[in-house]
């Protein structure tokens, strides 16, 4: 199909910068122009779905970088309990019996809400089975993602499998759409040897099923709790004296392809280490708030020059993959915690939302912006609201005031999935069925 979007206010996050009046070209999977309104329709007179931007914001895809799809399942499930009595008492109880199927489900749940809020790319950390997956769901439904396999030192035969399984299937598959990881659950729960085992295997499915263009990424958390340290000692009996960036420096497991989600804990060495080695940050401020992980230092982390991206963490501990929630939480949150206004502004954050979030998953010749060349990932925002009225600066709006039930039509790689807050691709009613099912399913399984 090809499709011009017309007369909107273009918020490229690129070289063309704002373009009020303007169009977008769309080709198969492509922008392949992008100007004034005027400049286009003269250029592209016939041909084309047309479709009317007028008072409508247009802006690249959001990106989640840091999310577990499937877990969307257990939403509302257990809140409001200390972190390890809500993992061990009821998150993990629950989540054993997960079976493939509800894998499947909960990510078709979260990539029809990602679309629904603006995000057109989700970077998921799960378990990964062969027959239903969550690249399965997000392929089905037109989401673009990063789907891997999270992995621990007690599977690790186990683990290896499901990743060569993985990337042979998945990595630049569903029109590339879908790219995959290799996933180090943490430094507590994965041994040094394993690190640096899980890094030799992600170079080594790279150069089976990667390119420098399509890397396979390396996606962990670390650093999110307090106890990090303490939690290494007890199941590895190392005693850390610098802090956790410095033992995986040691393990000499870091590099741009690596993701790391949280980064809450973070000492000064630490930051030189993140910014020295070019690993991407993924910031979860909704998810640290709500289970009082801490506040991460972004603005220490964006003054030394570090890529930091966005991500809401899973739906037990947010509720929601929204991005536009947690654009204006990281904004807020940081000018109140530094009492200082001005630690970051509103395109700093968007960028964050947007361009870096795809140089944090190593994708951003592709995505991230609208340029030409660019995959056609794009969102238009009705911005004809009472809320969203005056406009003075548009990505004060989108930071700000925009909710996502403003969101409107939706591309991804292209494609249509959302045309006026109707999902193309998926009947919504029977997703939502199949996840109550599946909840149904889970509460008897444990007697509840
Ligand atoms: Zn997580």
């Amino acid at each position: 199909m090809e499709f011009l979007i017309e007369n909107g206010t273009i918020i490229s996050m690129g070289k063309n910068g704002i373009i009020r009046q303007g169009s977008v070209v769309i080709e198969r999977d492509e922008i392949v122009d992008l100007g004034k309104a005027d400049y286009i329709k003269h250029k592209y007179p016939r041909g084309y779905e047309r479709i009317d931007a007028k008072n409508k914001v247009v802006i690249p895809g959001l990106i989640n970088t840091h999310h577990h799809a499937a877990m969307s399942l257990l939403r509302g499930y257990a809140d409001d309990y200390p972190l390890q009595e809500w993992l061990e008492k009821w998150i993990w109880p629950l989540e054993k019996h997960m079976s493939k199927h509800d894998i499947y489900v909960g990510a078709l749940l979260t990539a029809v809400e990602s679309i629904m809020s603006g995000t057109t790319t989700v970077n998921s950390m799960y378990h990964y089975f062969p027959e239903e997956n969550e690249a399965k769901a997000f392929s089905e439904i037109g989401l673009r993602g990063v789907i891997g396999h999270v992995c621990f030192s007690w599977r690790k035969d186990e683990d290896k499998k499901a990743l060569e399984d993985l990337a042979r299937n998945w990595h630049g598959q569903a029109n590339g759409l879908i790219r995959v990881s290799v996933d180090p659950h943490a430094p507590y729960t994965v041994d040094p040897d394993y690190m640096v085992e899980l890094k030799q295997i992600k170079d080594e499915l790279n150069m089976k099923y990667g390119s420098s263009e399509n890397p396979i990424i390396w996606h962990i958390h670390v650093a999110e709790t307090k106890d990090e340290k303490e939690k290494i000692r007890q199941a590895f009996g190392i005693n850390l004296k610098n802090g956790i960036f410095s033992y995986l420096n040691s393990l000499n497991v870091l590099g741009k392809d690596v993701l790391a989600a949280h980064c809450v804990w973070l000492n000064d060495e630490d930051i030189a280490i993140i910014k020295e080695r070019n690993v991407k940050v993924s910031h979860n401020p909704v998810s640290n708030l709500k289970l009082a992980s801490g506040i991460s230092p972004i603005p220490k982390l964006l003054k030394a020059g570090a890529t930091v991206s966005l991500g809401t963490d899973s739906a037990c501990s947010n509720n929601s993959p929204d991005i536009f929630e947690t654009m204006k939480v990281t904004a807020l949150l940081h000018k109140g915690v530094n009492l200082d206004p001005t630690v970051m502004n509103a395109e700093q954050v968007l960028r964050m939302a947007t361009i870096d979030g795809a140089k944090a998953l190593c994708w951003e010749k592709e995505i991230g912006s609208i340029e030409k060349g660019k995959k056609a990932d794009i969102v238009i925002i009705d911005f004809n609201k009472p809320h969203l009225c005056p406009i003075y600066n548009e990505i004060s709006h989108l930071v700000y005031s925009v909710k996502s039930a403003d969101v409107e039509t939706v591309f991804i790689n292209g494609k249509l999935v959302m045309e006026k807050r109707t999902i193309k691709t998926v009947n919504v009613k029977e997703v939502m069925k199949k996840a109550e099912k599946c909840r149904e399913r889970l509460l008897r399984i444990v007697g509840k």
